[in-house]
């Protein structure tokens, strides 16, 4: 597993900063979101440093489809069956706050579209 020491969801990967987390396998981790937009608000990273999804899907494809499973799994686990949403940020412009790949998974409530 490759980690950056500086980056904050390295650290949660790596149980040094403590998350709720609810899933867990060798590859990848989904935990709670520390500022919930919706009922359930949880992100999916992998354990490896990915700055982006540009970098994850051109350095390792396969792991993206595993980190899409884990969010489809989440869902299950968070009975989110009526609907919900899978969002990744990339880019300033996006929003993106913690350069590490995170996909988020919102559910729980009726979700607007589009996204502002
Ligand atoms: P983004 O803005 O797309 O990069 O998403 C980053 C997300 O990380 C935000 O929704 C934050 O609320 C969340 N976040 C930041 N710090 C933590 C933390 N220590 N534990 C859980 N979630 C966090």
């Amino acid at each position: 597993m490759s980690t950056v020491n500086d980056c904050l969801f390295c650290k949660i990967a790596t149980g040094v900063i403590p998350a709720d987390i609810i899933v867990e396998n060798d590859h990848a981790l989904a935990f709670r979101d520390i500022d919930p937009k919706a009922p359930t608000h949880v992100l999916v990273i992998p354990r490896s440093h990915f700055a982006d999804v540009d970098e994850l899907t051109e350095r390792d494809p396969d792991l993206a489809g595993k980190l899409l499973a884990l969010a489809s799994e989440v869902a299950k686990l968070e009975a989110l069956g009526t609907g919900y949403r899978i969002v990744t940020n990339i880019g300033e412009d996006a929003g993106q706050s913690v350069a590490h790949v995170h996909f988020h998974v919102l559910g729980g409530r009726s979700l607007t579209w589009p996204p502002g």
